[in-house]
Protein backbone atom coordinates (compact mmCIF):
# COMPACT_ATOMS: atom_id res chain seq x y z
CA UNK A 1 0.00 0.00 0.00
CA UNK A 2 1.48 3.15 -0.75
CA UNK A 3 1.63 5.99 1.48
CA UNK A 4 -1.90 6.95 3.04
CA UNK A 5 -2.54 9.61 4.54
CA UNK A 6 -3.71 9.54 7.91
CA UNK A 7 -7.60 9.67 8.76
CA UNK A 8 -7.60 12.30 11.48
CA UNK A 9 -5.56 14.41 8.97
CA UNK A 10 -7.62 13.80 5.77
CA UNK A 11 -10.35 15.10 7.91
CA UNK A 12 -8.48 17.72 9.93
CA UNK A 13 -9.49 16.84 13.46
CA UNK A 14 -7.66 15.73 16.39
CA UNK A 15 -6.95 12.30 17.40
CA UNK A 16 -9.10 13.16 20.60
CA UNK A 17 -12.26 14.67 18.13
CA UNK A 18 -15.76 13.52 18.96
CA UNK A 19 -17.91 11.70 16.50
CA UNK A 20 -19.75 14.88 16.01
CA UNK A 21 -16.64 16.49 15.10
CA UNK A 22 -15.65 13.94 13.16
CA UNK A 23 -19.21 13.69 10.92
CA UNK A 24 -18.95 17.25 11.07
CA UNK A 25 -15.33 17.80 9.60
CA UNK A 26 -16.63 15.05 6.89
CA UNK A 27 -19.92 16.98 5.88
CA UNK A 28 -17.94 20.01 5.64
CA UNK A 29 -15.43 18.14 3.27
CA UNK A 30 -17.36 15.44 1.58
CA UNK A 31 -19.76 18.61 -0.05
CA UNK A 32 -16.81 20.85 -1.23
CA UNK A 33 -14.79 17.65 -3.10
CA UNK A 34 -18.03 16.01 -4.22
CA UNK A 35 -17.38 14.53 -7.98
CA UNK A 36 -20.49 16.35 -8.75
CA UNK A 37 -19.30 19.96 -7.44
CA UNK A 38 -16.00 19.08 -9.55
CA UNK A 39 -16.55 17.35 -12.40
CA UNK A 40 -13.86 15.90 -14.38
CA UNK A 41 -11.50 17.22 -11.25
CA UNK A 42 -9.70 13.86 -10.90
CA UNK A 43 -8.10 15.48 -7.34
CA UNK A 44 -11.17 16.33 -6.22
CA UNK A 45 -12.21 12.72 -6.56
CA UNK A 46 -9.27 11.05 -4.97
CA UNK A 47 -9.83 13.49 -2.25
CA UNK A 48 -13.59 12.91 -2.16
CA UNK A 49 -12.64 8.85 -2.09
CA UNK A 50 -10.02 9.30 0.68
CA UNK A 51 -12.45 11.58 2.75
CA UNK A 52 -15.24 8.17 2.57
CA UNK A 53 -12.91 5.49 3.74
CA UNK A 54 -11.66 8.24 6.39
CA UNK A 55 -14.81 8.82 7.55
CA UNK A 56 -16.13 5.22 7.47
CA UNK A 57 -12.85 4.38 9.83
CA UNK A 58 -13.01 6.72 12.19
CA UNK A 59 -17.29 6.91 12.83
CA UNK A 60 -17.10 3.25 13.84
CA UNK A 61 -16.32 3.10 17.16
CA UNK A 62 -14.63 -0.24 16.98
CA UNK A 63 -12.98 0.35 13.25
CA UNK A 64 -11.25 3.69 14.83
CA UNK A 65 -10.20 1.86 17.76
CA UNK A 66 -8.48 -0.71 15.79
CA UNK A 67 -7.00 2.18 14.13
CA UNK A 68 -5.73 3.78 16.54
CA UNK A 69 -3.59 1.08 17.55
CA UNK A 70 -2.68 -0.58 14.22
CA UNK A 71 -3.07 2.67 12.15
CA UNK A 72 -3.79 1.58 8.35
CA UNK A 73 -2.38 -2.15 8.99
CA UNK A 74 -5.41 -2.46 10.93
CA UNK A 75 -7.47 -2.23 6.98
CA UNK A 76 -4.49 -3.95 5.29
CA UNK A 77 -7.01 -7.18 4.68
CA UNK A 78 -8.14 -5.27 1.08
CA UNK A 79 -9.57 -1.28 2.92
CA UNK A 80 -10.61 0.39 -0.06
CA UNK A 81 -10.79 -2.69 -2.70
CA UNK A 82 -13.42 -4.22 -4.14
CA UNK A 83 -14.79 -6.94 -1.86
CA UNK A 84 -12.97 -5.58 1.09
CA UNK A 85 -12.96 -3.37 3.86
CA UNK A 86 -14.73 0.08 2.94
CA UNK A 87 -17.88 0.87 1.12
CA UNK A 88 -18.06 3.02 -2.60
CA UNK A 89 -17.44 6.51 -0.98
CA UNK A 90 -20.98 7.62 -3.26
CA UNK A 91 -22.67 5.41 -0.40
CA UNK A 92 -21.42 6.62 2.28
CA UNK A 93 -21.82 10.46 1.27
CA UNK A 94 -25.46 9.23 1.19
CA UNK A 95 -25.68 7.45 3.95
CA UNK A 96 -24.01 10.37 5.70
CA UNK A 97 -26.41 12.73 4.29
CA UNK A 98 -29.60 11.00 4.26
CA UNK A 99 -31.68 9.70 0.83
CA UNK A 100 -31.96 7.37 -1.58
CA UNK A 101 -28.85 6.52 -3.28
CA UNK A 102 -27.74 9.51 -4.96
CA UNK A 103 -30.76 11.40 -4.18
CA UNK A 104 -30.42 13.09 -0.93
CA UNK A 105 -27.59 15.52 -1.49
CA UNK A 106 -29.53 17.45 -4.28
CA UNK A 107 -30.86 20.01 -1.27
CA UNK A 108 -26.96 20.96 -0.43
CA UNK A 109 -25.99 21.14 -4.53
CA UNK A 110 -29.09 22.79 -6.11
CA UNK A 111 -30.12 25.37 -3.62
CA UNK A 112 -33.14 23.72 -3.30
CA UNK A 113 -35.98 26.76 -2.48
CA UNK A 114 -34.90 28.60 -6.12
CA UNK A 115 -34.53 25.35 -8.00
CA UNK A 116 -38.42 24.50 -7.45
CA UNK A 117 -39.23 28.20 -7.29
CA UNK A 118 -42.83 27.70 -9.11
CA UNK A 119 -42.35 25.09 -11.99
CA UNK A 120 -42.61 22.02 -8.95
CA UNK A 121 -40.16 20.18 -11.17
CA UNK A 122 -37.56 17.79 -9.63
CA UNK A 123 -34.84 16.13 -10.37
CA UNK A 124 -35.17 12.35 -10.62
CA UNK A 125 -33.06 10.17 -8.41
CA UNK A 126 -30.05 8.44 -9.36
CA UNK A 127 -30.59 4.52 -9.50
CA UNK A 128 -27.76 1.98 -8.80
CA UNK A 129 -27.58 -1.25 -10.80
CA UNK A 130 -25.37 -4.76 -10.25
CA UNK A 131 -24.50 -6.20 -12.98
CA UNK A 132 -22.65 -9.84 -13.50
CA UNK A 133 -20.67 -10.36 -16.21
CA UNK A 134 -17.96 -12.94 -17.32
CA UNK A 135 -14.52 -12.35 -17.82
CA UNK A 136 -14.67 -12.80 -21.44
CA UNK A 137 -17.07 -10.14 -21.81
CA UNK A 138 -14.62 -7.99 -18.90
CA UNK A 139 -11.66 -8.59 -21.94
CA UNK A 140 -13.65 -7.54 -25.19
CA UNK A 141 -16.57 -5.05 -24.07
CA UNK A 142 -19.73 -5.79 -24.60
CA UNK A 143 -23.18 -4.71 -24.96
CA UNK A 144 -25.98 -5.59 -22.80
CA UNK A 145 -29.67 -4.61 -22.05
CA UNK A 146 -30.73 -4.07 -18.64
CA UNK A 147 -34.36 -3.91 -17.49
CA UNK A 148 -34.85 -1.54 -14.72
CA UNK A 149 -38.06 -0.45 -12.84
CA UNK A 150 -37.75 3.11 -12.68
CA UNK A 151 -39.73 5.97 -13.13
CA UNK A 152 -40.31 7.46 -16.50
CA UNK A 153 -42.22 10.10 -17.76
CA UNK A 154 -46.00 10.23 -17.79
CA UNK A 155 -47.34 10.49 -21.44
CA UNK A 156 -50.96 11.19 -20.45
CA UNK A 157 -50.49 14.31 -18.81
CA UNK A 158 -46.52 15.07 -20.71
CA UNK A 159 -45.24 15.13 -17.33
CA UNK A 160 -46.82 18.25 -16.23
CA UNK A 161 -49.04 16.55 -13.74
CA UNK A 162 -52.05 18.09 -14.39
CA UNK A 163 -54.31 17.96 -17.29
CA UNK A 164 -56.28 21.19 -16.84
CA UNK A 165 -54.53 24.82 -17.04
CA UNK A 166 -55.61 25.58 -13.31
CA UNK A 167 -55.30 23.69 -9.50
CA UNK A 168 -51.62 24.06 -8.68
CA UNK A 169 -51.03 25.37 -5.42
CA UNK A 170 -48.25 26.66 -3.14
CA UNK A 171 -47.92 23.75 -0.75
CA UNK A 172 -49.23 24.97 2.34
CA UNK A 173 -46.80 22.57 4.56
CA UNK A 174 -43.53 23.81 3.02
CA UNK A 175 -44.37 26.99 1.92
CA UNK A 176 -42.83 26.05 -1.87
CA UNK A 177 -39.95 25.49 -0.80
CA UNK A 178 -40.44 21.57 -1.25
CA UNK A 179 -38.02 20.48 1.83
CA UNK A 180 -38.82 20.50 5.17
CA UNK A 181 -36.34 21.15 7.84
CA UNK A 182 -35.73 19.63 11.68
CA UNK A 183 -33.04 19.84 14.28
CA UNK A 184 -30.94 16.94 14.77
CA UNK A 185 -28.37 17.05 17.34
CA UNK A 186 -26.31 20.29 16.35
CA UNK A 187 -27.70 19.86 12.41
CA UNK A 188 -30.58 20.94 10.91
CA UNK A 189 -31.65 18.51 9.09
CA UNK A 190 -33.64 19.36 5.53
CA UNK A 191 -35.43 16.31 4.34
CA UNK A 192 -38.06 16.40 1.22
CA UNK A 193 -41.63 17.52 1.75
CA UNK A 194 -43.68 14.79 2.54
CA UNK A 195 -46.94 16.25 1.54
CA UNK A 196 -45.94 17.69 -2.18
CA UNK A 197 -43.11 15.26 -2.14
CA UNK A 198 -40.49 18.21 -2.75
CA UNK A 199 -42.32 19.72 -5.53
CA UNK A 200 -43.23 22.51 -3.89
CA UNK A 201 -46.78 23.12 -4.43
CA UNK A 202 -49.77 20.75 -5.13
CA UNK A 203 -52.15 20.48 -7.31
CA UNK A 204 -56.27 20.11 -7.16
CA UNK A 205 -56.71 17.77 -10.13
CA UNK A 206 -53.83 16.01 -10.16
CA UNK A 207 -53.23 13.91 -13.46
CA UNK A 208 -55.23 9.98 -12.95
CA UNK A 209 -52.14 8.12 -14.08
CA UNK A 210 -49.59 9.51 -12.32
CA UNK A 211 -50.93 11.05 -9.50
CA UNK A 212 -49.76 14.65 -9.97
CA UNK A 213 -45.81 13.14 -10.04
CA UNK A 214 -45.92 13.72 -13.98
CA UNK A 215 -43.70 10.57 -13.83
CA UNK A 216 -44.60 6.64 -13.81
CA UNK A 217 -43.09 3.57 -12.45
CA UNK A 218 -42.74 1.61 -15.14
CA UNK A 219 -40.26 -1.39 -16.24
CA UNK A 220 -37.82 -0.07 -18.80
CA UNK A 221 -34.88 -1.35 -21.16
CA UNK A 222 -31.39 0.09 -21.44
CA UNK A 223 -28.61 -0.40 -23.55
CA UNK A 224 -25.59 0.24 -22.20
CA UNK A 225 -22.14 -0.45 -23.77
CA UNK A 226 -19.36 -1.80 -21.37
CA UNK A 227 -16.08 -0.93 -22.15
CA UNK A 228 -12.94 -3.56 -22.44
CA UNK A 229 -10.64 -3.87 -19.30
CA UNK A 230 -13.30 -3.12 -16.32
CA UNK A 231 -13.67 -5.15 -13.55
CA UNK A 232 -15.50 -6.11 -10.08
CA UNK A 233 -15.74 -2.52 -8.59
CA UNK A 234 -15.92 -0.66 -11.63
CA UNK A 235 -19.03 1.79 -11.98
CA UNK A 236 -20.40 3.03 -14.74
CA UNK A 237 -22.08 6.16 -14.97
CA UNK A 238 -25.45 6.13 -17.59
CA UNK A 239 -26.37 9.87 -17.68
CA UNK A 240 -30.09 10.62 -17.46
CA UNK A 241 -30.89 7.06 -17.19
CA UNK A 242 -32.33 7.19 -13.32
CA UNK A 243 -35.75 8.13 -12.63
CA UNK A 244 -37.46 10.70 -14.19
CA UNK A 245 -37.61 14.12 -12.62
CA UNK A 246 -41.16 15.33 -11.31
CA UNK A 247 -42.64 17.03 -13.16
CA UNK A 248 -40.79 17.42 -16.52
CA UNK A 249 -37.78 17.92 -13.83
CA UNK A 250 -34.56 16.70 -15.20
CA UNK A 251 -34.13 12.85 -14.87
CA UNK A 252 -31.27 11.44 -12.53
CA UNK A 253 -28.00 9.11 -13.26
CA UNK A 254 -28.05 5.27 -13.58
CA UNK A 255 -24.72 4.29 -12.29
CA UNK A 256 -23.69 0.60 -13.05
CA UNK A 257 -21.81 -1.33 -10.85
CA UNK A 258 -19.83 -4.05 -11.99
CA UNK A 259 -18.63 -8.04 -10.79
CA UNK A 260 -16.77 -9.91 -12.97
CA UNK A 261 -17.70 -13.63 -11.94
CA UNK A 262 -15.24 -15.88 -11.14
CA UNK A 263 -13.65 -17.92 -14.45
CA UNK A 264 -13.03 -21.78 -14.39
CA UNK A 265 -9.55 -21.66 -15.72
CA UNK A 266 -8.43 -17.72 -14.86
CA UNK A 267 -7.77 -15.92 -12.07
CA UNK A 268 -7.39 -12.52 -12.76
CA UNK A 269 -5.18 -9.91 -11.01
CA UNK A 270 -5.90 -6.24 -12.79
CA UNK A 271 -4.54 -7.10 -15.99
CA UNK A 272 -2.89 -10.48 -15.72
CA UNK A 273 -4.56 -13.54 -16.29
CA UNK A 274 -3.50 -16.73 -14.34
CA UNK A 275 -4.04 -20.47 -15.01
CA UNK A 276 -2.97 -23.72 -14.06
CA UNK A 277 -2.62 -26.33 -16.76
CA UNK A 278 -1.55 -30.16 -16.61
CA UNK A 279 1.27 -31.23 -17.93
CA UNK A 280 2.16 -34.74 -18.85
CA UNK A 281 5.21 -36.19 -16.61
CA UNK A 282 6.98 -37.63 -20.20
CA UNK A 283 6.85 -34.27 -21.90
CA UNK A 284 7.53 -32.49 -19.22
CA UNK A 285 10.80 -35.01 -19.52
CA UNK A 286 11.43 -34.94 -22.77
CA UNK A 287 9.99 -31.86 -23.84
CA UNK A 288 7.43 -30.46 -26.81
CA UNK A 289 4.10 -28.58 -26.95
CA UNK A 290 1.83 -27.81 -24.49
CA UNK A 291 -1.62 -26.47 -25.59
CA UNK A 292 -3.00 -23.93 -23.43
CA UNK A 293 -6.27 -21.56 -23.34
CA UNK A 294 -5.97 -18.11 -23.54
CA UNK A 295 -9.26 -15.78 -24.06
CA UNK A 296 -8.08 -15.66 -27.81
CA UNK A 297 -8.37 -19.04 -28.30
CA UNK A 298 -5.74 -21.77 -27.89
CA UNK A 299 -1.89 -21.67 -28.13
CA UNK A 300 0.67 -23.80 -27.44
CA UNK A 301 4.05 -23.46 -25.43
CA UNK A 302 6.97 -24.87 -25.88
CA UNK A 303 7.90 -26.92 -23.41
CA UNK A 304 12.18 -27.49 -22.70
CA UNK A 305 13.62 -30.78 -21.71
CA UNK A 306 13.71 -31.32 -17.71
CA UNK A 307 10.85 -29.15 -16.81
CA UNK A 308 9.75 -28.81 -13.28
CA UNK A 309 6.31 -29.09 -12.02
CA UNK A 310 5.04 -25.26 -10.94
CA UNK A 311 7.55 -23.97 -13.81
CA UNK A 312 5.43 -20.43 -14.78
CA UNK A 313 5.27 -19.48 -19.02
CA UNK A 314 4.61 -16.08 -19.35
CA UNK A 315 2.64 -15.09 -22.65
CA UNK A 316 3.18 -11.47 -23.12
CA UNK A 317 0.21 -9.67 -23.94
CA UNK A 318 -2.52 -12.80 -23.54
CA UNK A 319 -4.11 -10.84 -20.07
CA UNK A 320 -6.60 -8.68 -20.23
CA UNK A 321 -6.96 -5.20 -21.79
CA UNK A 322 -6.68 -2.19 -19.66
CA UNK A 323 -9.70 0.54 -19.21
CA UNK A 324 -7.01 3.06 -20.14
CA UNK A 325 -5.97 1.24 -23.01
CA UNK A 326 -2.34 0.89 -22.31
CA UNK A 327 -0.76 -2.46 -22.94
CA UNK A 328 -2.60 -5.72 -22.58
CA UNK A 329 -1.29 -7.86 -19.33
CA UNK A 330 0.32 -11.12 -19.68
CA UNK A 331 -1.03 -14.61 -19.32
CA UNK A 332 1.04 -16.58 -16.70
CA UNK A 333 0.77 -20.51 -17.04
CA UNK A 334 1.61 -22.45 -14.29
CA UNK A 335 2.64 -26.16 -15.17
CA UNK A 336 1.32 -28.92 -13.07
CA UNK A 337 3.11 -32.03 -13.66
CA UNK A 338 0.55 -34.95 -14.08
CA UNK A 339 1.61 -38.61 -12.79
CA UNK A 340 -0.23 -41.24 -14.53
CA UNK A 341 -2.63 -42.98 -12.45
CA UNK A 342 -3.33 -46.11 -14.62
CA UNK A 343 -0.47 -48.28 -15.78
CA UNK A 344 -0.67 -51.56 -17.19
CA UNK A 345 1.72 -53.93 -16.46
CA UNK A 346 3.94 -53.67 -19.14
CA UNK A 347 4.09 -49.81 -18.87
CA UNK A 348 4.84 -50.80 -14.94
CA UNK A 349 7.42 -52.90 -15.79
CA UNK A 350 9.34 -50.76 -18.59
CA UNK A 351 9.15 -47.85 -15.52
CA UNK A 352 10.79 -50.25 -13.15
CA UNK A 353 13.01 -50.51 -15.83
CA UNK A 354 13.48 -47.14 -16.27
CA UNK A 355 13.82 -46.08 -12.74
CA UNK A 356 16.72 -48.21 -11.96
CA UNK A 357 18.85 -46.79 -14.71
CA UNK A 358 18.20 -43.35 -14.12
CA UNK A 359 19.24 -43.65 -10.20
CA UNK A 360 19.21 -40.68 -7.72
CA UNK A 361 21.90 -39.27 -10.01
CA UNK A 362 19.85 -37.86 -12.92
CA UNK A 363 17.33 -36.18 -10.18
CA UNK A 364 19.04 -32.50 -9.60
CA UNK A 365 16.35 -31.68 -6.86
CA UNK A 366 16.18 -34.97 -5.06
CA UNK A 367 20.34 -34.90 -4.72
CA UNK A 368 20.22 -31.50 -3.31
CA UNK A 369 17.16 -32.23 -0.65
CA UNK A 370 19.21 -35.50 0.50
CA UNK A 371 22.42 -33.07 1.12
CA UNK A 372 20.45 -30.45 2.90
CA UNK A 373 18.30 -33.03 4.78
CA UNK A 374 21.22 -36.17 5.46
CA UNK A 375 21.73 -35.56 9.32
CA UNK A 376 17.34 -36.64 8.98
CA UNK A 377 18.53 -40.13 7.23
CA UNK A 378 20.07 -42.69 8.63
CA UNK A 379 22.36 -43.01 5.04
ZN1 LIG B 1 -49.56 12.16 -15.56
ZN1 LIG C 1 -44.47 20.77 0.45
Amino acid sequence: MADKRDYYEILGVSRDASADEIKKAYRKLAVKFHPDKNPGDHTAEEKFKELGEAYEALSDADKRAAYDRYGHAAFSNGGGRPGGGFHDPMDMFSQVFGGAFGGGFEEFFGGGGARRKSSGKQRGSDLRYDLEISLEEAARGVEKELEIERYMPCDTCDSKGTKGSGGVKTCQSCGGRGVVSRQSGIFIQQTTCPECRGAGETISDPCKACKGEGRVQKESRIKLRIPAGVDTGTRLRSTSNGDAGVRGGPAGDLYVFLHVRDHDIFERDDSDLFCEVPLPFSTAALGGELKVPTLDGQSSIKIPAGTQGGTVFRLRDKGMPTLSGGRRGDLNVRVQVEVPTKLNSDQQEKLRAFSESIGVHNSPMQEGFFKKAKRFFDL
